[in-house]
């Protein structure tokens, strides 16, 4: 799976305005690979090519979601922030969702 190519531009827009840096710590996935790290199996967000998982943390990861809101385009985000594998969940598949892990 490679990533879709409308969401990426959508995460570029994300990344000029947020203007730091934005370390990628999970994007598209194979459904092999995604049935591993995932509990959503082999057909989880990220199978799709349009989910992109951004390691940010405090002050950074408020700021990114702020930004990402302002944008619109993302239609669900995911909030993983506990211990030290943090980061945020951006994708825009066909629904409104906002979570935690
Ligand atoms: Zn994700």
């Amino acid at each position: 799976m490679l990533p879709d190519t409308a969401f990426m531009e959508k995460v570029e827009a994300l990344r000029r305005l947020y203007n730091r840096p934005m370390p990628v710590t999970s994007a598209a996935r194979c459904p092999a690979h995604n049935a591993k790290v995932s509990s959503t199996g082999t057909t989880g967000p990220h199978t799709t090519g349009r989910a992109i998982d951004i390691g940010v943390r405090g002050a950074d990861a408020l700021d990114l979601v702020r930004v990402a809101l302002s944008l619109g385009g993302f239609t669900g985000i995911g909030v993983s922030q506990k211990g030290s594998a943090r980061f945020i969940h951006f994708d825009d598949l066909p629904r409104k969702a906002i979570w935690s892990y």
